[in-house]
């Protein structure tokens, strides 16, 4: 059982917003003189922590040992909290009865452990709209097949049934797809996905980085194979992500990284590698990014990610109303306004560099939001008009003040978020936009 004893450190609590989170009483200052509560807008980075989170991980932090490694009672508490969140975390996820769930540093690190553990010979089918975590990491160690940037679920569905209808059917075959798009928020059809793949015979993993923190995602209910996500979007921080699914794969695949709890017997010369969860978890593992990734999905369940995603869509739908009755500024979608999506709208404001109207709202406004490419190269120059020779991840601060449209800005939010940060956050727009560059 977890401990209780430490009284929970201050946080904020707000009638405004369920599931309240920390970090709400941060004020920073403006060039303009003053300071002001900031705005969070940028959850598709990285959440705030839930209030939640913080009171279970700050009781059990005086109390924390080494997992799996320890005789002492503070080791066995650790290891019973470590293995009860990964209970927690399988049961979060729908898991099968058979499924492993695995404590990774983040989603690139669980796809990465995936990649490295796929069967030899086989070929991926991905779709070009990927982030580079779901992009990248098989082309280190499978035969990649780029699936262009589809208009509409149909299509995509399309474009996936006729790539794997091509191609040689002789060995594994794996298609990653995101869930929610991490430059414009919309949905992909992952069920129609997860079953096109199915009927093909091939296995499919879904990154939920984006989608997991405002949709519920069952590994049963939406048949997919893996899911990967990170706990600093589902505002849990600490370092950590899970990779969960199905255990053949990866029971067969040699450990991902080579080290103590990994090993089972050792000698000079040969090594025998453990079995389950221990074969990809070598070395200490991160106990409180893992139990703060439990706690977070305790706390999801109880407050009803319905209701979450309820109101999210209702400030969505305002924000974006908002940002439409402003002519210079054009949101990035792939499917169409009109398309389902969470909380991330990326945008570009006509006579304006991206990168120095993100640090103007910063500045003068208190706003965090980001400005770039946001690790999905091919997706954000496609929906910028196809330029090919945009500046890096960075943006380009030091660009004329004129020149724009080589990288975008991104607004995301969700728990915790007040409307007031909305509303500044549009009138902020408005204002810069009638200022001009
Ligand atoms: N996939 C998507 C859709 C993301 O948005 C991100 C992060 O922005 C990642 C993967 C990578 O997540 P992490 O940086 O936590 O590994």
């Amino acid at each position: 059982t977890a401990p209780t004893a430490a009284a929970a450190p201050a946080g904020t609590s707000r009638p405004d917003a369920p599931l309240a989170v920390v970090g709400r009483d941060v004020r920073v200052p403006l060039v303009t003189g003053g300071e002001v509560e900031y705005a969070a807008l940028d959850y598709a980075a990285s959440a705030p922590c839930l209030q939640r989170v913080w009171d279970d991980v700050s009781a059990y932090l005086p109390y924390y040992g080494s997992v799996h490694r320890g005789a002492g009672y503070l080791s066995q508490l650790s290891t019973d909290l470590y293995e009860s969140s990964r209970k927690t975390v399988a049961s979060y996820l729908g898991a099968r009865a058979d499924d492993v769930v695995l404590f990774t540093r983040g989603t690139t690190d669980s796809l990465n452990l995936l990649a490295a553990a796929l069967p030899a010979g086989t070929r991926v089918f991905v779709f070009e709209t990927e982030h580079h975590a779901a992009l990248l990491p098989w082309r280190r160690t499978a035969e990649v097949t780029h699936l262009p940037a589809p208009g509409s679920h149909a299509e995509a569905v399309a474009t996936l049934d006729a790539a794997l209808a091509a191609a040689p059917a002789d060995g594994p075959r794996l298609v990653c797809v995101t869930g929610a798009s991490n430059v414009t928020g919309e949905l992909f059809p992952v069920r129609e996905l997860a079953a096109t793949a199915h009927r093909h015979g091939a296995r499919i993993v879904l990154d939920a980085a984006q989608l997991a923190p405002h949709h519920p995602v069952s590994l049963t209910g939406l048949d997919v194979d893996w899911v990967a996500f990170s706990g600093h979007k589902l505002y849990a921080p600490f370092g950590a992500g899970v990779l969960a699914g199905r255990g053949d794969w990866l029971a067969d695949a040699e450990p991902y990284l080579a080290g103590g709890g990994a090993s089972k017997s050792v000698t000079a010369d040969a090594v025998e590698w453990n079995t389950g969860s221990a074969r990809h978890e070598a070395g200490s593992p991160n106990v409180i990014g893992a139990y703060a990734i439990a706690s977070a999905c305790r706390a999801l369940t109880e407050a009803g990610l319905d209701a979450l995603a309820a109101r999210e869509d209702a400030l969505l739908a305002r924000l974006r109303a908002g940002l439409a009755d402003i002519p210079e500024v054009r949101t990035l979608d792939l499917f169409g306004p009109g398309a389902a999506r969470v909380s991330v709208v990326s945008f570009v404001v006509e006579g304006w560099n991206s990168s120095r109207f993100a640090a103007a709202l910063s500045a003068e406004y208190g706003i965090g939001v980001r400005d770039g490419l946001f690790c999905a190269h091919p997706l954000v120059r496609r929906l910028l008009g196809g330029r090919d020779d945009a500046p890096t991840e960075c943006g380009a601060p030091d660009a004329p003040a004129g020149e724009q449209n080589l990288n975008a800005i991104r607004v995301s939010f969700g728990a915790g978020t007040p409307e007031e940060h909305l509303d500044r956050f549009v009138g902020a727009v408005r204002e810069l936009v009638r200022r001009g560059a």
